[in-house]
């Protein structure tokens, strides 16, 4: 059956999460499947939880309505979380006090990072376990302040920490699934199996 990666599916780009980790299976031949994720039960079939991109307030709100939020907390498997994801699943929100993060990783985060001057934008960054640069999209980002001891930071831009890992757990300021580079995807599988 190989490992079951859920993608928590109330809003953002869920589709391409899971269009990615289908891709990133099949180019490291790997065993698995990948399903959309909206109740608690979904939840317990997970080895690993995507949570995608989008509008962090708005998936807050559909994380309570349906009651999928202490299983969240609870949940022991992997994590592969990308911008309103990272912000999400951080310890502490430091500029939005409407955002109660699900304390999954040992990260501080402010939510809107780059103002509007730079609501998006591209860059080639340096990430720790790839031997080549890697072109990242940036979208309304958030970045990482502060990150725990146990807490590996994999990539910065300006001293501005963007891609932390932790154990099983990664996290994203920009956005992999929307780029065709199977890597990142990759090496999060790999952490796993
Ligand atoms: N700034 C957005 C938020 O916190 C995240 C933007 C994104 O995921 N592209 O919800």
């Amino acid at each position: 059956m190989g490992v079951r990666i859920g993608i928590l599916a109330f809003q953002g780009d869920v589709s391409e999460h899971i269009a990615a980790f289908r891709g990133a299976l099949h180019t490291g031949k790997l065993e698995g499947e990948v399903f959309a994720v909206r109740t608690p039960e979904d939840v317990r079939e997970c080895d690993a939880l995507a949570f995608p991109g989008g509008e962090s307030t708005t998936i807050q709100r559909m994380m309570e309505k349906t009651g999928i939020r202490s299983r969240l907390m609870d949940f022991s498997g992997g994590i592969f979380a990308t911008c309103a994801g990272m912000v999400l699943i951080a310890r502490r929100v430091e500029d939005d006090a409407r955002i109660q993060p699900l304390d999954l990783m040992d990260i501080t985060v402010r939510r809107n990072a780059f103002g509007r001057q730079r609501e998006s934008f591209e860059a080639d960054l340096q990430i720790r376990g790839l031997d080549s640069p890697y072109h990242a999209v940036f979208i309304r980002a958030p970045l990482v302040t502060a990150a725990g001891t146990g807490t590996e930071v994999l990539s910065t831009m300006d001293q501005h920490i963007v891609a932390v890992r932790d154990g099983l757990h990664m996290a994203f300021a920009f956005h992999p699934e929307l780029t065709p580079d199977p890597r990142l995807h990759l090496l999060f599988l790999q952490g796993l199996v």
